[in-house]
C-alpha cells in the first residue's frame, strides 16, 4: 500500500518564493564589488529579480539543463542568478576565480558554458579567457549599463542590470523532475583534472533542510549570516539555499575578506553566525586581537574545509566569547558532511572535556551514513582508536562526476572520501589526515594534522603544514613548515622541544624549516603537494 500525500518535486525555486513569501522584509545586505558600499533590499526583491533572471535566460533561448558560469563574489547578484538559473531549468556553474586563467577556460570547456557572469574585478581574467572560450555566447558583467568600460574587446559584453531590465517579475517557475541538474561544482583537481560534482534539485532542497537543523548549522530567522566561505567554494557550504529556507538576514562581503572589513560588516549588521575556512580567520583574529575589539553579536561560526586547529577553536571562545563549530564535508558531498556539537550528557562535562570534543569533525547530519574500513574494506569499529578509510553515502552525495569522469567512483555503493579517520562511541568523527597527506614513518602511520595542531598551539606560529620527508631508514619522517607571527621569533629547537609531552616522541617532527608563506589553493587551504614537491629533494638532518 502506498501513502496518499502529495508527489511535490522539491525545486530550488521554491526556496526564493517561499523566501519572498514568509519573510519578505528579510534584509540582504551586499558590499558591492564596484562601489564599495553597502548594497540592501529584501528576500521579495531578490526573489522577483531572480524571476527576471530566468526570463532573461529564456529570451537568449538557453535550452533546459543548459550551463551558466560565474565568476563572482558572494553579493546579491549571485545570489539572484542561484535562484534565476537552477529555477529556471539550467545548471548555475561557480568557477573559482582564484584558479589559474587557463584552468578557468578549461573548466568552462569542459563544463560547455553558455554564458558567463563576472563580477569587474574578474574582467582581467575573462579577458584572457573568452577567446579560448569556446562554447560560452554570452558575457554578462555583474554590474550598471553605465559601469561598463567602452573597449573591452570581449564581444556581446553585457551589464547585468541592462540584461534583465525589460524582462518581467512576474515570471511563473517551471516544474519539472527534482532530479534535475541545478548545480555544477569542479573540484579542486588535487588528484588530475578537476572533475565536476552535479547537484540536483532534489539534493540542493535536502541538503539545504540538513544544513538548517540544530546539531548543524542551526539557522532560524532570528539569525544573521554572514558566509565568509565563497559562492565559488562549493556553493558557500549550502547557505545560501538554507538561507532563503529558513529567512535569515544575509550579509555578503563582496571581495573585502580582510579582517578589518569582515569585522566590520560583523558589528555594523549585528551578524550571529559566520562560515569559512581556517586560513580566512587569521586576519579577523588578529585585527582584532591588534586593535583590542571585541565581537558583540557574533555567536558561533562553522570552521572546516580542512582541520581548524584547536588553538583557533580557544581563541575564538575564550577571547571572543565566538562557539566554532567544527565541520567535515568536501565538494562532492554538497559540503556537508559531519558539524561538531555536543549532546545532552556532555554538557555535564567539564570545560576542558568538552574543549577536546569540540576540536572534532563532529557528528554526521541525518542524511549521510559514514562508514570506516581497514585496507581489506571490513569495517572497523567505532571505538574512537580504530583509524581507516572513510566511506560515506546519503542523497547528497554523488553518485559520479558530470560527463562520467573518472568512472564510476563508488565501492559497493559508498563513495571514498580519501580521508583516514577515527569515529567514537558517541559518534563524533575524528579525521586523522587525508590518505595522501599521511605521513608513512616504517609501520606506523602519523597524522600531519596533529602535528600542525601542536605546532599552531605555539604563540609565535602563524601558520604550520607537516609534510612527509623522505628518510632513508622510516621512508618518511615529519617535517614541519612554519610561518611565524610578525615579529615573534622562535627557533627550531624551541619549537621541537615544545612538542615535549604533547605526542609520543616517535611522532615530534625531525626538523622544522620557517618560511615566509605556506602556498594557499583556490579555495584557501594549504597545499601540501606544492609544499612536497618544494621539499622533495629536502635532506632530514
Ligand atoms: P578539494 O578536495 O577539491 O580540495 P574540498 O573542499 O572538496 O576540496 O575538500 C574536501 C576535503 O577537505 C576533505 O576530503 C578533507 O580532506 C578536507 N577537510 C574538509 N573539512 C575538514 C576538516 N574539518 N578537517 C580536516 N579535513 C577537512
Amino acid at each position: 500500500m502506498m501513502g496518499t500525500m502529495m508527489e511535490m518535486p522539491l525545486l530550488i525555486s521554491s526556496l526564493i518564493e517561499f523566501a519572498a513569501r514568509h519573510h519578505h522584509d528579510g534584509e540582504i545586505v551586499s558590499r558591492r564589488v564596484v562601489e564599495g558600499d553597502l548594497h540592501r533590499y529584501t528576500y521579495r526583491e531578490a526573489a522577483a529579480r531572480s524571476r527576471k533572471v530566468a526570463g532573461a535566460l529564456d529570451r537568449m533561448k538557453l535550452g533546459f539543463s543548459d550551463r551558466v558560469a560565474t565568476l563572482a563574489w558572494n553579493g546579491y547578484r549571485h545570489f539572484e542568478l542561484y535562484f534565476g538559473v537552477s529555477g529556471s531549468g539550467r545548471v548555475v556553474h561557480t568557477i573559482n576565480p582564484r584558479l589559474a586563467p587557463d584552468q578557468v577556460a578549461w573548466i568552462a570547456n569542459h563544463a560547455e558554458d553558455q554564458v558567463l557572469c563576472f563580477d569587474m574585478s574578474f574582467l582581467p581574467i575573462v579577458k584572457a579567457i573568452w577567446s579560448k572560450c569556446e562554447t560560452v555566447k554570452h558575457w554578462i558583467a555583474l554590474c550598471e549599463h553605465g559601469q561598463l568600460p567602452a573597449d573591452t574587446g570581449i564581444p556581446g559584453l553585457r551589464s547585468y542590470e541592462e540584461w534583465i531590465a525589460g524582462e518581467s517579475d512576474a515570471y511563473a517557475w517551471p516544474e519539472f523532475d527534482e532530479k534535475s541538474a541545478a548545480a555544477l561544482c569542479y573540484t579542486s583537481g588535487t588528484t588530475g583534472n578537476p572533475k565536476g560534482a552535479l547537484y540536483s534539485h532534489r539534493s540542493t532542497v535536502l541538503h539545504a533542510y540538513g544544513a538548517a537543523l540544530p546539531d548543524a548549522m542551526s539557522l532560524s530567522a532570528r539569525d544573521c549570516v554572514l558566509p565568509v566561505v565563497p559562492m565559488f567554494h562549493v556553493n558557500a557550504w549550502g547557505i545560501p539555499y538554507a538561507a532563503a529556507m529558513t529567512g535569515c538576514k544575509l550579509v555578503f562581503p563582496g571581495a573585502a575578506l580582510d579582517g578589518k572589513s569582515v569585522y566590520e560588516l560583523m558589528e555594523g549588521e549585528r551578524v550571529t553566525m559566520s562560515a569559512g575556512v581556517p586560513t580566512v580567520w587569521l586576519g579577523l583574529l588578529n585585527h582584532m586581537k591588534q586593535h583590542g575589539l571585541k565581537l558583540t553579536t557574533m555567536r558561533r561560526t562553522i570552521i572546516g574545509g580542512s582541520a581548524c586547529p584547536p588553538a583557533m577553536i580557544r581563541a575564538f571562545k575564550q577571547d571572543f566569547g565566538v562557539t566554532v563549530l567544527h565541520a567535515w564535508g568536501m565538494t562532492e558531498m554538497s559540503p556537508l558532511g559531519t558539524v561538531c556539537n555536543l549532546k545532552l550528557p556532555q554538557l555535564e562535562l567539564d570545560e576542558e572535556a568538552q574543549f577536546a570534543i569540540m576540536t572534532r569533525q563532529g557528528r554526521a547530519i541525518f542524511g549521510v551514513e559514514m562508514k570506516i574500513v581497514d585496507p581489506d574494506g571490513k569495517e572497523l569499529p567505532w571505538d574512537g582508536i580504530s583509524s581507516g578509510d572513510l566511506l560515506v553515502k546519503g542523497p547528497w552525495i554523488v553518485s559520479g562526476y558530470f560527463k562520467g569522469e573518472g568512472g564510476n567512483p563508488l565501492i559497493d555503493g559508498w563513495f571514498p572520501t580519501g580521508d583516514v579517520a577515527a569515529i567514537d562511541p558517541d559518534g563524533f568523527l575524528l579525521i586523522t589526515d587525508r590518505s595522501k597527506d599521511v605521513i608513512k614513518s616504517g609501520g606506523e602511520w602519523i597524522s600531519s594534522i596533529e602535528v600542525e595542531n601542536i605546532a599552531m598551539a605555539h604563540p609565535a606560529v602563524a601558520m604550520a603544514a607537516c609534510i612527509a620527508a623522505v628518510h632513508p631508514k622510516w621512508d618518511e619522517r615529519p617535517l614541519l613548515v612554519v610561518v611565524k607571527k610578525p615579529g615573534a621569533e622562535v627557533s627550531r629547537e624551541e619549537l621541537l622541544a615544545f612538542y615535549e609531552g604533547k605526542t609520543a616522541k616517535w611522532q615530534v617532527p625531525d626538523d622544522v624549516v620557517f618560511v615566509d608563506a605556506i602556498p594557499l589553493g583556490a579555495t584557501g587551504k594549504m597545499q601540501k603537494i606544492k609544499l612536497r614537491e618544494q621539499f622533495r629533494d629536502y635532506r632530514l638532518p
